[in-house]
């Protein structure tokens, strides 16, 4: 199966699209089993801001007053031990210092020249509360990368396509310098040549065809394979947001959806986990996993999913009731998966050894 080209798949999705499910199904139950895991997590947003614009975003803002400061996070860390979180995800907009004189100052005021800086000061405050960042900063350099992997226990940059297209006039990335699928691609490359573990994934409904799918797929393939530091890949549905250019533009169909999933189970290395963001598959989690996936992803019990303000995460309990009924078990996981452990440093070794001693979380090697 490894040996297919982007047309082998696109035939198969075309004619025997039974046989693709049945292939991806049974390629998790081998490698995953019963068990979907989870990362208990509280969701920071550092700021708004965002050099890009992209076209079916609600997140981003001009808005200076959206920046956390280290006083506001660290009760925010306070609040993530007191509900047992393990992962602190920093999410932020892409350089909004390159955009916004107003960035600028703000890092400036408190002591940093660029967003990234901020964001490894962050984490080490984290680290401090014996809590694992992973942070989210859009596209980052090699010298970043040194410097990040030093205090997350991993990173993520969605590829969302490898399709240039979709930077043409009145496409989804037009205004978004940042999503360069070259300069993506770099970002995950280099921190495969550092070995920080690492999540990616694709965006599906944006205006991509089922072929530059099936590229992008195989282009996280290729680096995982290269690497060996892609532990999870998300496959991420548009969902329409009011007030943003994209927010008439149809969301991606069911069929979209499963396929995808079972696209990326199969083009992808077995050990990597596919990864589906519950709140974005409601009515269709168990679908989903006998499509291929095995991930929820982060889920919170104390802040809201701000990339999709309009979709709530469900309850921890709730999901675990709706596996259970479908013979699954949900378990917790880190936000570094144990085989790729061995890329962290000592302290941070150290506060995921305290994590396991403590409780039950998912330890499997395979
Ligand atoms: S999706 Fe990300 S990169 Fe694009 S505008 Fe929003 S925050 Fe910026």
């Amino acid at each position: 199966m490894n040996k297919m080209n982007s047309e082998n798949f696109l035939n198969l999705l075309n004619n025997d699209s039974s046989e693709l499910v049945r292939k991806a199904k049974i390629k998790r139950k081998r490698i995953h089993g019963k068990q979907i895991t989870f990362s208990r997590n509280i969701f920071v947003p550092v700021t708004h801001q965002c050099r890009n614009r992209c076209g079916y975003c609600s997140f981003v803002s001009d808005d200076p007053n959206t920046w956390v400061f280290p006083n506001k996070f660290g009760d925010l860390l306070l609040l993530a031990k007191n509900n047992n979180c393990k992962e602190v995800l920093l999410t932020l907009g892409e350089k909004p210092e390159e955009k916004y004189q107003t960035a600028k100052d703000i890092l400036r005021k408190i002591g940093f020249n660029t967003t990234v800086e901020y964001i490894n000061y962050l984490c080490e405050i984290t680290l401090g509360h014996h809590l694992l960042p992973h942070s989210n900063l859009g596209v980052v350099s090699h010298t970043e990368l040194q410097m990040l992997k030093q205090t997350n226990a991993s990173l993520g940059l969605m590829l969302e396509t490898n399709s240039t297209r979709l930077m043409n006039e009145g496409e989804a990335h037009y205004y978004s310098p940042g999503k360069d699928p070259c300069l993506r691609i770099e970002t995950i490359e280099n921190a495969g040549k550092l070995k920080i573990p690492f999540t990616t994934g694709i965006l599906i409904g944006i205006g991509e065809t089922w072929m530059e799918r099936i590229e992008s797929l195989q282009v996280i393939a290729e680096l995982s394979k290269k690497y060996n530091h892609i532990q999870e890949v998300i496959i991420q549905n548009f969902n329409p947001q009011e007030k943003t250019p994209m927010s008439k533009y149809p969301p991606p169909t069911e069929e979209n959806i499963l396929f995808s999933i079972a696209l990326a189970r199969l083009i992808l290395p077995e050990e990597v986990s596919i990864q589906i963001p519950p709140n974005l598959n409601k009515d269709r989690i168990i679908t989903a996993i006998n499509h291929g996936a095995n991930d929820l992803g982060g889920i919170s019990p104390i802040t809201i999913d701000f990339i999709n303000p309009n979709l709530i995460w469900q309850e921890e309990l709730d999901l675990s009731k709706e596996l259970h009924q479908s013979s699954f078990s949900l378990i917790e996981r880190l936000p570094v998966y144990p085989q790729y452990e061995k890329y962290l440093n000592i302290r941070m070794r150290g506060i995921v050894e305290e994590f396991k001693d403590n409780e039950k979380i998912s330890t499997s090697k395979d």
